[in-house]
């Protein structure tokens, strides 16, 4: 297999409105009035965001989703992505098969098609970087910065659990069923951001981010970007019951400092119900803090770094 032909086989068939048919040198996006084009791209390397052993399927579903929810954090719907490749040479056809099977998955599930790409060999490890297109209404792209004095710090979903499955890859000893191993492996596998939330947090937010690498230093953005601090409750974030299991005391400073998350927090006014849970609130001054019982808990590591 050459490059052009993994391109036709196992890509073109994904291909999108504007695509040609991967078969031109570049897409086309159509202009959409009154809508502004918010793009984002993240890349995902073997080793580091992915194990070897990870099924294609999985890997495909992740390089999709952590940019997924870089656009629902910014209230934006996603519509299609480029895809960049760095493949071993001696990648093998049933890997491309079940590859490109992840990616139709979730352009159904997500309603995104494939507008071209970049595929070449590397001796380094696997890398799959992609880059996401979304749109929201002219000016309506949700910023980190927009926080105020007085809102409420909210977060979708629960925190922690694909930390909790990353420490299991890594062979952190624990007393799980198979049932709860598989529910936090699952979610570092397969992050689960909440895309069709995107239109109504758009309605709401004064600030968003996504988070990915630890919830303490992505709220950090949040705070930094707007020039105030937040204060986490630590007793409402959400854990989830197998976290507590593997975790016990450590959970919660272990679930707010470890990344891949990939749920949005945000702030927004005070009292607001939805699928979300309230964790905090922005006051004046700078940085994190997380409080329990209202004393604050040092947090030697707020999140995970690259370097
Ligand atoms: P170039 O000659 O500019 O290097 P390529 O031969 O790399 O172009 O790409 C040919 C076509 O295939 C282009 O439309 C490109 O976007 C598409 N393509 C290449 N690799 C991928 C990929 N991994 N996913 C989707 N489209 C791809
Ligand atoms: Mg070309």
């Amino acid at each position: 297999m050459d490059e052009f032909d993994i391109i036709e086989r196992y890509f073109a068939p994904l291909a999108g409105e504007g695509a040609f048919g991967l078969k031109d040198d570049a897409a086309v996006i159509a202009a959409r009035p009154g809508f502004d084009l918010v793009v984002t791209t993240d890349a995902i390397s073997e080793g580091t965001d992915f194990f070897a052993f990870d099924p294609a399927d999985t890997i495909a579903q992740k390089a999709l989703r952590v940019n997924l929810s870089d656009l629902a954090a910014k209230g934006a719907e996603p519509f299609a992505y480029l895809l960049n490749l760095s493949l071993p040479h001696s990648i093998a056809p049933d890997w491309l098969a079940a590859f490109a099977e992840g990616l139709g998955r979730d352009q159904r599930e997500f309603g995104i098609s494939l507008l071209g790409g970049d595929t070449g060999a590397t001796d380094g490890p696997l890398t799959i970087a992609v880059t996401a297109f979304g749109y929201v209404p002219q000016g309506k792209m949700i910023r980190r910065a927009g926080a105020r004095v007085g809102d409420a710090v909210y977060v979708t979903g629960s925190i922690g659990e694909a930390g909790g499955g990353l420490a299991i890859f890594k062979r952190e000893r624990h007393g799980l069923s198979d049932v709860e191993r598989d529910q936090l492996t699952a979610r570092y596998r397969v992050p689960e951001p909440p895309v069709s939330f995107a239109a109504h947090l758009r309605e709401i937010a004064h600030a968003a981010v996504d988070v990915s690498d630890g919830l303490i230093a992505d709220l950090g953005h949040i705070a930094s970007a707007s020039g105030v601090r937040i204060v986490v409750e630590g007793e409402q974030v959400p854990l989830s019951a197998c976290l507590r299991a593997l975790w016990g005391d450590q959970a919660l400073l272990r679930a707010v400092t470890a990344g891949d998350d990939y749920q949005i927090a945000f702030t927004a006014p005070p009292g607001l119900e939805g699928p979300f849970t309230r964790i905090g609130r922005v006051e004046n001054g700078e940085g994190v803090s997380l409080k329990i019982g209202g004393r604050e808990i040092p947090i030697p590591q707020p999140g995970y770094r690259h370097f």
